[in-house]
């Protein structure tokens, strides 16, 4: 399949470092699991398949990562409970197959500190945890960097602070305060639905027959497919209203310009471009489709 995408200056590689489960019924908040099962079957443990999606964005000096997955840092049990089985570093063995190295990587940019975003950030290094870039700054909202700092009883478990605490301490994290152009033709578009300081990343540039080409990696806004339907709202959200609005907004300036839309977790399908439907917005076209 098609796994780069020309958004000139720009070369944007598709990178994918594993699949992991996670509840249904969580990933699908108040919606019935009537409405999911046939789209997203769940296994014994009531878990659906995920992927671990990242953009590898290539321009003339620049190397930008966009969401660094699990990494190797989970203890056994958490392997267990959100079934992930990749062996050593897929990260790692991504980047190599598209021909990279940790250390040419010059930006890596956390949509959110979420444990299945922030993993790979770090690693450990003779017992202890270092950058996994270590020519790279790294960029977070400050918002969201508070809030990993001190998380409510409800969101704990997704923040677990060795990901993220030794960027700081090796003076590689940039914090930022809204949104903001890290490279000419990259935006940050910052929500607090999911998360605070949640950044979906917006690329636009010239496509091959020279038309605007836009692209955006949605995080977890809208992690699958499925989660196009503007109700069906992961309930890890801390404000899922707040979700719905980013959707609403995103979705209908994709659906009228085109953009191409990117999934961190969905299992089958890394793009899309859609338009109105029947049930507010249908696909109409799949990224690496008729390749
Ligand atoms: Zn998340």
């Amino acid at each position: 399949m098609l796994s780069t995408l020309s958004i000139a200056p720009y070369t944007v590689h598709l990178l994918e470092s594993g699949r992991f489960g996670l509840d249904g019924g969580a990933m699908f908040g108040s919606v019935p699991k009537a409405l999911w099962q046939r789209s997203n079957p769940s296994d014994e443990a009531n878990r659906i398949e995920l992927a671990l999606r990242h953009l590898l964005i290539e321009g003339d000096d620049r190397l930008i990562l966009i969401d660094t997955g699990m990494g190797g840092g989970l203890s056994q049990k958490q392997r267990k409970m959100f079934a992930i089985d990749q062996p050593g570093d897929p990260l790692g063995s991504a980047l190599a197959s598209a021909g990279f190295s940790r250390e040419q990587v010059t930006d890596v940019i956390l949509t959110h500190l979420h444990f299945d975003h922030a993993g790979g950030a770090t690693l450990e290094e003779h017992g202890e945890w270092v950058p996994a870039f270590p020519s790279a700054t790294y960029y977070t909202q400050a918002a969201q960097w508070e809030l990993a700092n001190a998380p409510s009883a409800k969101d704990k478990a997704s923040f677990l602070p060795h990901q993220f605490l030794p960027l700081q301490q090796h003076g590689q994290l940039e914090m930022l305060a809204g949104p903001e152009e890290i490279i000419p033709g990259m935006e940050l578009l910052v929500g607090n639905g999911h998360t605070d300081g949640h950044q979906m990343v917006k690329l636009s540039g010239a496509a091959p027959d020279g038309s605007l080409s836009t692209m955006v990696f949605l995080g977890d806004t809208i992690p699958t497919t499925t989660h196009l339907r503007l109700p069906f709202i992961m309930g890890y959200d801390l404000r899922p209203l707040e979700t719905l609005q980013e959707k609403q907004s995103l979705l209908a300036q994709a659906a009228d310009e085109g953009w191409w839309l990117f999934f961190d977790h969905d299992p089958q399908v890394p793009g899309v471009r859609i338009g109105p439907g029947a049930k507010d917005y249908e696909i109409v076209e799949r990224y690496g489709a008729g390749d």
